[in-house]
């Protein structure tokens, strides 16, 4: 027996030798990152302020050329340092700054062919992702990446807020998968996801329990363009999520589901943001720290508000005169921009919208309009259709856009994660840079650096956004849950186009018939701070400027849609969100209560110069009666007590 153990210690000693572990720690040292061959295996894992937050967890991937899944061993590592100072004007801070610490690893499997993989590392963020070379004899210069075994293992005991992948080609004319799907809150990891397909990113995880760690950590992708495909995290298996490709199903079926690159290559980055609070998932930049453009803006694109007769209005609104009335509510609101949507080309005609556009431009406003990313790959019957995913047909249409003053389209309707896919998103936006039009997509992917890759990218849908509400009450009685979730996952890591502040009480265009919103008045306001858009949706309807009440479109009126810095004060996903933004000298506090009870918040606001409070306001038995602007009144250090209705809200400034 004693002889067995001894042999066996033997046998395992070459390996136990053999393994390697590299460290990197963030600048200020709290939160490390341990990368290790054991076993043959490429894995790293997590710790924060000396808590593991993410057990190893497998690095490497299939390729055709080559295996980096296992027999890998690490030959060498690099340590660096990365910093960044850069300006953005769409998203949730204006200048940005970091710095981190950086270690290239690099493997070697067991045929010699190497592998890098490179970390980023910032106080609260880690990005990583692997750089292929070309193997030695300078061959092959190209190589599918067919499948990686990159994975994400929280530590036990915690909980996801996360939305699931679903099937390709189901849904409303076979367009899915569009990141519509429904969230589930504080879920055990080892929940089937909904279909069995995963989850899309962001993904994002309470670390709490019997592992004895506390704090939130949100993982994503960033860096994503037309040289590989969006990704997702896979069901929760023995080892954590792993990273799993588009389903072969997306786009109709057609392109391939893995990545195409020339060698030597680089993959996306993955992205881990990690805190003992929500604090530095709100306000993270890792997504646009680690990219950058990859070409100039054609001109100084702006944010601004929009109209959207859509909405309420439906197709039915798609005609001269009706746009006309929301291109004069739009001037009546001193809004940049006016939406008009589907089926314009038939209802209206070019010919009319070019007339339109005069129209708007005479009242100060600019339109922007709808087209069909396809139609090639599913059956949404909208025009126009076959024009944006055709590069002829596409630099007619947007020499002609500009040529009668439109400033932005919003393209629906994409296919998935394919390669093929983000290969259309790049096209779009780089012609559209060309004649100075900025793109919003829908029934799309989530961004993934696009701000900063591309300056005229301004937003996406990805979320089960305010249509949702328009089509069925469920949604309405599931909004204050999905809008004081975002802040913390989706819009966290991209701008998102939720599609409209809604003041109509009844969603119908006679604000009667259908059923009701669930929200108060100063929820609604209070979203257009928690949601985060550069061009962002008012959805006021005309009758709105009669019967919403005046100091609530007074303040309407001057809500900014860019910011320059995002602070998180306080909140729990899906429940509450407190939020700070600041444009230019002004700091705004907005918060959303989507629980049943009223929510009582102690805040101190000695930081932010603010000095009303537009708050709804309750009878003594607790009923709505409307709201209010209100001085602020806080004791002397600046603490402050507030009562945030159920459904209701509250805007700070
Ligand atoms: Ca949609």
């Amino acid at each position: 027996m004693k002889k067995l153990i001894s042999l066996s210690l033997l046998l395992l000693m070459p390996f136990c030798m053999m393994a390697k572990e590299v460290k990197i720690a963030s600048p200020n040292g709290k939160l490390q990152v341990t990368v290790n061959d054991d076993g043959g295996f490429a894995t790293y894992s997590v710790m924060l302020n000396d808590q593991q937050v993410l057990l190893p967890s497998r690095l490497g991937f299939k390729a055709d050329f080559a295996d980096f899944s296992q027999g890998l061993t690490i030959k060498e590592d690099q340590t660096g340092t990365f910093t960044g100072d850069y300006r953005m004007w769409q998203v949730k801070q204006s200048s940005i700054r970091f710095k981190a610490n950086t270690l290239s690893v690099t493997f070697e499997n067991v045929k010699k062919l190497q592998m890098e993989v490179d970390f980023i590392v910032e106080d609260n963020d880690i990005a990583f992702r692997y750089i292929i070379p070309r193997p030695k004899a300078d061959n092959p210069k190209c190589a599918v990446i067919t499948k990686e075994v990159t994975s994400f293992c929280p530590n036990e005991g915690a909980t996801t807020f996360l939305c699931p992948q679903i099937d390709p080609m189901k849904g409303w004319e076979r367009t899915k998968p569009s990141y519509e799907e429904g969230y589930r809150a504080d879920a055990p990891m080892n929940t089937r996801s909904a279909y069995g397909q995963g989850y899309t990113f962001p993904c994002l995880f309470r670390l709490t329990g019997n592992a004895g760690t506390s704090g939130w950590m949100l993982i994503s992708e960033t860096g994503v363009d037309s040289h590989y495909c969006g990704s997702h995290l896979s069901d929760y298996q023995r080892g954590g999520y792993q990273i799993a490709y588009p389903q072969q199903g997306e786009n109709n079926g057609f392109g391939s589901t893995g990545a195409q690159i020339a060698l030597p290559g680089a993959t996306p980055w993955r992205t881990i943001t990690v805190g003992e609070t929500l604090k530095p998932i709100v306000e993270t930049t890792i997504t646009y720290d680690v990219v950058m453009p990859v070409y100039i803006a054609s001109e100084e694109y702006k944010g601004g508000r929009y109209t959207w007769s859509w909405l309420i209005w439906q197709d039915n609104s798609i005609n001269y005169n009706d746009q006309v009335k929301f291109i004069d509510l739009a001037a009546a609101m001193g809004y940049e921009f006016c939406l008009v949507d589907n089926w314009w080309d038939q209802r209206i005609g070019r010919d009319r919208i070019a007339q339109l556009s005069e129209y708007a431009r005479q009242k100060g406003v600019s339109l922007m309009l709808w087209y069909n990313s396809n139609g090639a790959w599913n059956d949404a019957p909208q025009t126009p259709r076959n024009i944006m995913h055709n590069s002829i047909a596409r630099d007619k249409e947007m020499a002609w856009l500009q040529s009668i003053g439109v400033k932005g389209i919003k393209v629906d309707f994409f296919a998935g994660d394919k390669q093929e896919t983000m290969r259309l998103y790049e096209d779009i936006l780089f012609d559209a840079n060309r004649y100075g039009i900025q793109c919003i997509f829908h029934g799309c992917t989530i961004p993934r650096g696009w701000e900063r890759m591309y300056p005229n990218y301004v937003a996406s849908e990805a979320v089960l956004a305010s249509e949702n509400v328009f089509f069925s009450e469920h949604a309405a009685v599931q909004e204050p849950f999905e809008l004081t979730l975002h802040p913390f996952c989706r819009n966290a890591v991209g701008t998102m186009d939720w599609g409209g502040v809604i003041m109509n009480k009844y969603l119908a265009p006679d604000n009667k018939g259908r059923h009701s919103r669930k929200t108060t008045d100063v929820f609604e306001i209070a979203t257009a701070f928690t949601n985060q858009t550069a061009v962002q949706c008012v959805a006021v309807q005309p009758n709105n400027l009669q019967d919403v009440a005046q100091h609530e479109l007074d303040f309407l009126k001057t809500i900014p849609a860019t910011w320059d810095e995002t602070r998180f004060l306080d909140g729990y996903p899906g429940k509450y969100v407190v939020l700070a933004r600041r444009h230019a000298d002004n700091w705004y506090i907005a918060a959303l209560n989507a629980q049943k009870e009223p929510l009582n918040l102690s805040l101190n606001i000695s930081a932010f110069n603010v000095k009303n409070l537009l708050i709804d306001e309750v009878n003594k038995k607790g009923l709505l009666t409307g709201s209010n602007i209100l001085p602020l009144k806080t004791d002397k250090k600046g603490n402050l007590k507030l009562t945030v209705q159920p459904n209701g809200g509250a805007v700070l400034y």
